[in-house]
């Protein structure tokens, strides 16, 4: 009896590990999106979300989504748009200041790359998509940390990216993409250095392949999906709530001791230089 009314208990407190705090997701494009599946995760364990879409496009698949987790906040912003643009990313967040006083977490889960580039050679590259993907898919996250500090550093909180093994490792068709998210994985440690003493945290989560309208702009992707599924230790790409409760992890205080960090959600893919010969027959 005892036993029972522990788990009850304890059930109940992680349930509402999420409870009083305020944060922004970035990146829903729809349902499949990792965004989503981080946003419904800290949405179930008591966050309050507010969401930021890129286009007026975009924001009919989102609504449906975001009043399903009780959410009526969203923001337009496009954050290619310059720091003077009503939908910047500066933009955004004076908006945001203006319905809360503090906020506990971002979510940034988005990238763009040209998808002709996304296949071939990485060589190939123009400089005009080399800067595009590195502006939208890495630069973007060092300047939502700028324009959040003001409203996350009143009582610390954490910033969370995404990334993928294709930035220490070269993967099919992954390219210039690979590069971008190199770039991120290094804004992240020094961003967790310079955010430090405002006990801001800075984390990213390197996911497995997910099923997305992003991932299908890679050439090749269903090799990558076949391939990283039966390398993975744990024979399987990662699904949504996963990813989500890796994130849970990282936006609440049961990871108050980590910043700088890239966590790998892949099954644990990254883990293995060689797979056994009978992985691959
Ligand atoms: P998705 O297509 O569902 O989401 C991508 C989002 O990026 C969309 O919401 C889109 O609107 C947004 N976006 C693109 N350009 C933008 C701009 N200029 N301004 C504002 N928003 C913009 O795909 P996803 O796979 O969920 O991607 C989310 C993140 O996860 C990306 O950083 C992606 O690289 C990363 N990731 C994806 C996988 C995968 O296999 N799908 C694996 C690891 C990491």
């Amino acid at each position: 009896m005892l036993a029972l009314l522990y788990l009850k208990q304890l059930s109940e407190d992680t349930m509402s590990i999420m409870n009083g705090k305020k944060g922004l997701i970035m990146g829903v494009a729809n349902e499949r999106s990792i965004a989503w599946g981080i946003a419904k995760t800290l949405a179930d364990n008591g966050a309050e979300l507010a969401f930021s879409y890129q286009n007026q496009g975009f924001k009919k698949r989102l609504i449906p989504l975001m009043t399903s987790t009780k959410s009526d906040k969203s923001f337009e912003c496009d954050v290619s748009k310059e720091s003077n643009d009503f939908n910047s990313i500066e933009g955004m967040f004076e908006k945001i200041a203006k319905i809360w006083k503090e906020i506990d977490f971002v979510v940034h889960a988005l990238a763009y790359s040209d998808k002709e580039e996304l296949k071939g050679k990485y060589l190939n590259c123009s400089r005009e998509n080399f800067l595009n993907t590195l502006n939208i898919s890495a630069f973007s996250f060092t300047r939502v940390a700028k324009s959040a500090l003001p409203l996350i550093s009143l009582k610390g909180g954490s910033l969370l990216t995404l990334s993928y093994l294709g930035a220490e490792r070269t993967t099919p068709n992954y390219n210039v993409m690979g590069v971008a998210k190199s770039a991120l994985e290094a804004s992240i440690k020094y961003l967790a250095m310079d955010l430090g003493k405002h006990n801001v945290r800075v984390n990213a989560l390197s996911a497995g392949p997910v099923k997305t309208l992003a991932g299908a702009a890679i050439s090749g992707a269903r090799h990558v999906f076949r391939y990283s599924e039966s390398v993975a230790p744990l024979k399987f790409n990662p699904q949504l709530n996963e990813v989500g409760n890796a994130a849970l992890y990282l936006t609440s205080n049961l990871s108050s001791g980590v910043t700088g960090n890239i966590h790998h959600v892949d099954g644990g893919l990254h883990s293995v230089a060689i797979p056994k010969q009978e992985n691959l027959d």
